[in-house]
């Protein structure tokens, strides 16, 4: 693996790796991170690697998407265990860019996030900048890596669909691909911040995957046209019991992020959870009904079937 501490590095690194020539048969995959790297982050370089890619993962945390107050100072980070986790992971390149190479003197040009998408769930309550923030800062690390494919978690569904919609509408070569929220034993979705919680709070943290089986659980005998507020509540109810404080949850359109109120099995349907333990904020998603319809994942997704969050564990 090569380590390319800046743009003209990496350019450097790619011409490299081309020449040795035993990678990138199939184009160039870029896997941008935030590091602090876990098996989430780790299985979207396994996959993309498995392609037959010449793969380029970057750890960059961005302080463009946090809002002040936030948590970009003790953002967790560990660069060497990174290295370490990316070599072993069988990245060709790891790309750790400057802030001065993705934001260099006098750049003073946003893009922004598509309103519908970014407006809601994370982006109500993070505030605008903070899809904004993403939107740009993929901007500028697309056009330095170049990729011919981008590898995202449906951890962050969300943002999934904010830049699968960046990618629609300025950078139309570009194949952005989705990959399966990785989890722990119990459920919890694998997370920098889950770092953070301690021993006590991590098994709160498990009301969270027990919450969206409750509701996928609750949705599926109901008939359609069924208000789904009642299993929300109970839902919601379900987390401050653990001690914490739920942010939101609820059901929207998988690919508009339309809010779903009554059951719709046409209607391909997602729960999104935030919540707060510790002070440490954590969100997941997944399918409402789980065994519901072929397009339950959007186009271009390739990852298959559909996703049952397992019942948390009771210790
Ligand atoms: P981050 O470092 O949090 O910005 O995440 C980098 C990429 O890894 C994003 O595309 C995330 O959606 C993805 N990711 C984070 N956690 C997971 C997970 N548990 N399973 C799958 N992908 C994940």
């Amino acid at each position: 693996m090569i380590v390319a501490h800046g743009s003209a590095d990496l350019r450097q690194a790619i011409a490299d790796a081309r020449r040795d020539g035993r990678n990138g048969r199939n184009g160039l995959a870029f896997v941008p991170t935030m590091g602090f790297l876990h098996e989430g982050h780790l299985s979207l370089v396994g996959s993309a690697v498995a392609t037959g890619s010449l793969t380029v993962a970057s750890v960059f945390v961005n302080p463009r998407q946090f809002r002040p107050g936030e948590d970009f100072d003790s953002y967790p980070r560990d660069a060497a265990r990174d290295e370490e986790l990316l070599r072993a992971a069988g990245a060709h390149i790891l790309f750790l860019p400057g802030e001065e190479d993705v934001y260099p003197p006098g750049f003073a040009t946003e893009v922004k996030a598509d309103p519908e998408l970014a407006g809601c769930l994370c982006g109500a309550s993070r505030g605008p900048q903070h899809f904004d923030g993403v939107v740009t800062v993929l901007s500028r690390l697309f056009a330095l890596v170049s990729p011919d494919s981008a590898w995202f978690g449906e951890k962050d569904w969300q943002q999934l669909m904010v830049v699968r919609r960046l990618a629609a509408d300025l950078f139309p070569d570009l194949t952005i691909i989705g990959g399966p929220t990785v989890r722990a034993a119990d459920g919890l979705a694998l997370s920098s911040r889950n770092s953070r919680l301690d021993p006590v709070e991590r098994i709160a943290a498990s009301a969270i995957p027990s919450a969206i089986a409750s509701l996928q659980l609750a949705a599926r005998p109901l008939a359609d046209g069924s208000s789904l507020a009642g299993p929300i509540s109970d839902a919601v109810r379900t987390l401050s019991a653990a001690g914490l404080e739920p942010e939101y949850i609820e059901t929207r359109d998988a690919a508009t992020l339309r809010p779903v109120e009554s059951l719709d099995r046409t209607v391909a349907t997602r729960i999104f959870v935030a919540a707060s333990v510790g002070g440490t904020r954590l969100i997941d998603n997944a399918p409402l009904t789980p065994h519901g319809l072929p397009d339950e994942r959007p186009a271009g997704a390739d990852t298959p079937g559909t996703e049952t969050v397992p019942a948390a564990t009771s210790t």
